[in-house]
């Protein structure tokens, strides 16, 4: 493994810590490296594989994919974007999809629509766009603009303009910053890379008002928090609203790599003919994915299995937070849960990978739990008493 490691380091660009492992395969919640060594994987490839790995049904559809047309470019009509497009649109309550590859492109559609919504509008491109402290968007020129981590963004100013930021969950600064200039709200549902923070119920709920009384667009990210994770298939469903586009992506296609920003009708058809675009986006090897992703999901009723095992998730780590004082809060929904320490959590990370367990953190001092949503609760057991090891519980802190 070190060999390729070293060797691996030369050749890409530095830009990740990487865990120093090698994987070759994976097998339902399990990951194993080049030398046969199992993990348990409570990360899922950052919130990716919620059907787990090697899922034979999903695995045929892509084969037969492949071998009849992976790509058509979008000059051309193909079933499986039909397909994919028609159960997405179904899933979101939205009217019209674009696929994208990537979440960060999403972002990026989404930016763009509510752009040329407001300049159809009135007529000029001056718009604002206002977007969370501490939200995480991508890390394209546009994503990067209304990413809400000053660190992120400084060494590549100047950005798009237009971005302004305003604390999450606080509805008088929110209300402070708008202006006859604001085409859009962006907000994560539940905030992914900042700390696993959901949005206050009445807080989403008077954002909407908002947005209706003033024409203005909103824009909910989910591309992590959607897709089942939090025990909808998007967490918007929980708070009895929808937004006027959503991004999609991370489990989108879980492990094929597609996005997607979808939108009402009256937001949608801003954009015209040359407006976007994109070579690959939606092509039918991803967009056959996407399909079989939500037939699956309700063939195994991934959404009843996340709330009753994600809720037996959630016991398990508030019993250790009683039990533990560097622990001070368990936040999140579903299987999109955060455990924040009161102390750096890298080391427990390391301990957690040499005791065969795969987990993330969120910022330096939150752990971040997104397993495969087809966890069972013996699976828990088996992360829970690894876990206790690693933060000393077990008698054994090595
Ligand atoms: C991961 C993520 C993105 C970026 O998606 P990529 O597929 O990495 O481009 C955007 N928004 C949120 C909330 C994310 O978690």
């Amino acid at each position: 493994m070190e060999n390729i490691i070293n060797q691996q380091e030369q050749v890409l660009m530095h830009t990740y810590n990487r865990y120093p492992v090698v994987l070759d395969h994976g097998e339902g919640v399990y990951l194993y490296d080049i030398n046969g060594k199992k993990y348990l994987d409570f990360v899922s490839g950052i919130a990716v594989f919620a059907l787990g790995y090697a899922n034979g049904e999903y695995n045929n559809v892509l084969k037969e994919q492949l071998d009849k047309l992976i790509h058509t470019s979008n000059y051309f009509y193909s079933e499986p974007a039909l397909a994919a497009a028609k159960k997405l649109v179904k899933a979101t309550g939205m009217d019209r999809v674009f696929f994208t590859n990537s979440g960060t492109e999403a972002i990026e559609g989404a930016i763009k629509l509510a752009r040329k919504y407001y300049y159809k509008k009135y007529g000029k491109a001056d718009s604002e766009i206002i977007a969370m402290e501490h939200s995480f968007h991508g890390r394209s020129m546009g994503a990067l603009s209304v990413t809400g981590t000053k660190k992120y963004r400084d060494a590549f100013e100047p950005l798009i303009g237009g971005a302004v930021f305003v604390p999450y969950n606080n509805i008088n600064e929110l209300k402070g910053r708008i202006s006859d200039k604001t085409c859009a709200i962006l907000i994560e549902t539940v905030q992914g890379e900042g700390g696993i923070y959901p949005a206050d119920p009445e807080y989403l709920k008077e954002v909407r008002q908002i947005c209706d009384d003033k024409d203005i667009v909103l824009i909910l990210d989910e591309i992590q928090c959607g897709m089942g994770r939090c025990g909808t298939m998007f967490a918007y469903e929980q708070y009895g609203i929808t937004p006027d586009i959503v991004t999609t992506a991370k489990a989108l296609g879980c492990g094929v790599p597609v996005g997607a920003f979808a939108a009402k009708e009256s937001v949608a058809n801003a954009l015209e003919p040359g407006d976007h675009g994109t070579t690959y986006g939606g092509n039918p090897l991803a967009t056959a994915a996407v399909s079989k992703v939500f037939d699956l999901f309700e063939q195994e009723q991934i959404l009843s299995n996340v709330k009753v095992v994600g809720e037996y998730l959630q016991g398990k780590l508030l019993e250790l937070k009683k039990d533990n004082n560097s622990i001070v809060t368990i936040r999140g929904k579903g299987m999109m849960l955060g455990l924040e320490f009161n102390i750096p959590v890298k080391d427990i990370i390391a301990r957690a990978l040499e005791k065969n367990l795969i987990l993330i953190s969120a910022g330096t001092k939150v752990i971040r739990f997104l397993p495969p949503l087809i966890i069972e609760k013996k699976h828990v057991d088996e992360m829970i008493s690894i876990f206790k090891e690693c933060i000393g519980m077990n008698g054994t802190n090595k």
